[in-house]
């Protein structure tokens, strides 16, 4: 058991390590039993449940290279430990991917805005995470970053719609790092629809969608085990997409959950509402 200043603290001892660059942070995460830590906001509480017990804490929410919100050459690069808080006060998101910023000023209460993580978020891989329904729908890029035999840093490159496995699983290894997210195509054109049970709280069921001049994006939250992208690529014309064929479409890739918010029907409901909220909202934007 730990303790600090003489609170005892209900999780399992561990080591706090702050590393002062990214390089010493993926050194210290191959060390046995060892996790990252961001905002905390996901993982103390797994802690705390008895879920998750690792032996060292790489304490990474500091690190400046991965709290950057910068633009190269027309691309959008989002720092992993970037706060939604500071993701939506971004001039530079707002002006790029709006979809991002309005997310971000939605996800928890102010107290989460202002710990929580983009990268956090993502690599826990809640079927939940709103930000990750963005991602999906913005057809953005995740770099991971680790260390190769030589201890020189090395990056891969996976797109959001391949990052998430299964509920709570990512394709992320155990050395590597996310170190930032990309978007490619500025995307003015979005709607982000969320069910909750009071304000400033969790989707029942969130829809978020995206369209550029590359075409539409749909990224679905708490609708299946993991955060789900909805490909409407065959249809040209999203007028097409009538309630009969917005029903059919979700049916081919959701599988609700059922919990005390609401049953995988009530679910399936809300997510055909939505989306049709949705597309709506994008037709009628100019
Ligand atoms: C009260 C409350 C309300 C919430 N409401 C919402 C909500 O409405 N919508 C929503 O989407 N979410 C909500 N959340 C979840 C919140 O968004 C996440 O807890 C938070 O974003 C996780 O980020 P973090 O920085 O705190 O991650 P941490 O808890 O520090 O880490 C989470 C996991 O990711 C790993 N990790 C973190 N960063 C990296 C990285 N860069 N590279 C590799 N691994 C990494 C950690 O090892 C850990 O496994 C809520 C949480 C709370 C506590």
């Amino acid at each position: 058991m730990s303790w600090i200043k003489g609170i005892k603290l209900l999780l399992n001892d561990f080591v706090y390590k702050a590393p002062r660059s990214l390089n010493e942070a993926l050194k210290l995460i191959r060390e046995e039993d060892a996790k990252v830590l961001a905002g905390g906001h996901s993982l103390i509480p797994l802690m705390k449940l008895g879920f998750a017990s690792p032996e060292s804490l790489i304490d990474i929410g500091k690190l400046e290279e991965l709290q950057a919100i910068e633009e190269t050459n027309g691309v959008l690069t989002v720092g992993s430990c970037v706060s939604y808080r500071a993701l939506f006060e971004s001039e530079m998101v707002k002006s790029y991917v709006p979809l991002l910023s309005k997310v971000a000023s939605q996800v928890g209460d102010p107290q989460v805005r202002a710990r929580g993580t983009v990268g956090g978020s993502l690599v826990h891989g809640d079927p939940a995470s709103d930000i990750a329904g963005a991602i999906l729908a913005l057809d953005a890029t995740v770099e991971l970053v680790s260390l190769n035999g030589k201890g020189d840093i090395v990056k891969r490159k996976v797109p959001a719609r391949e990052f998430f496995v299964g509920f709570l699983e990512t394709v992320i290894e155990d050395d590597e790092i996310l170190h930032s997210i990309s978007f490619k195509n500025k995307c003015h054109k979005f709607s982000f629809q969320k069910i909750t049970r009071r304000e400033q709280d969790w989707a029942i069921v969130g829809v978020a969608v995206a369209q550029s001049m590359h075409g539409i994006g749909i990224g679905l939250v708490n609708l299946a085990s993991k955060p789900v992208y909805l490909d409407i690529k065959k249809y040209e014309d999203i007028s097409e997409l009538d309630p009969e064929g917005v029903s059919l479409l979700l049916d081919s890739v959701i599988d609700p959950p059922a919990d005390i918010y609401g049953d995988a029907e009530y679910r399936r409901h809300l997510a055909e509402v939505l989306l049709l909220r949705c597309l709506k909202e994008i037709k009628e934007t100019t």
